[in-house]
């Protein structure tokens, strides 16, 4: 399986970040990974402006790009859809419609105080898997992640970095093998294949 390095912020697209994207592409990078998921406030990287982030920073890692959507009941982690989407519908729709858009939706950090989303309200909302690891927000204890599996969600790990010291090994998720692009990566999750890694 690949090693996916997965929620960064990054300067000037995450208004809130200070992390310069080639500093996170060096730090994905001496941290082992394989892929490096982008996930933006609001707004997705275009393919045009990831291969010149690539081309300017050396091969060995492969940039995907995705949109963390603030939605009033969850952030979600859009992937594999373009389309905007209209925030004032229920999760469940917006759901709906990224799936038949041929996207996957990640719902981030569900233990976060703010939210504190439990897997019988997300799987309800049809999300793909749940972001149980986040290094910047509450994690979802070990002991409850069954509770997620159980409802048919997968489950992964984030940084949610914003700086550049967020940068971190040990918290990556795994993904299969032929994840080449963002519609690869929405597949894998649509159809479980993801995995939190220790
Ligand atoms: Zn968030
Ligand atoms: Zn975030």
């Amino acid at each position: 399986m690949k090693r996916m390095i997965m929620h960064v912020h990054t300067s000037p697209r995450s208004r809130d970040a200070t992390l310069a994207p080639a500093d996170a592409v060096a730090g994905a990078k001496s941290a082992g990974a394989d892929i490096l998921l982008f996930t933006e406030h609001d707004i997705a990287w275009t393919r045009d402006e990831l291969d010149r982030l690539a081309e300017e920073n050396g091969s060995g890692i492969l940039l995907l790009g995705s949109a963390e959507v603030a939605h009033r009941d969850a952030h979600l982690i859009v992937i594999g859809c373009d389309t905007a989407l209209d925030l004032a519908l229920p999760v469940n729709e917006m759901v709906r419609q990224v799936h038949e858009l041929g996207g996957a939706v990640i719902l981030a950090h569900p233990a976060d105080l703010f939210f504190q989303i439990t897997p019988e309200i997300a799987s309800g909302w049809g999300v793909d898997a749940a972001e149980v690891v986040n290094l910047k927000k509450r994690s979802v204890p070990p002991g409850e992640w069954k509770n997620w599996l159980e409802r048919g969600m997968g489950l992964v790990a984030g940084l949610d970095a914003h700086r550049k010291t967020d940068m971190k090994g040990g918290c990556h998720t795994l993904v299969p093998e032929w994840v080449e692009t963002e519609k690869d990566l929405a597949r894998a999750l649509r159809e479980r294949l993801v995995r939190a890694g220790q």
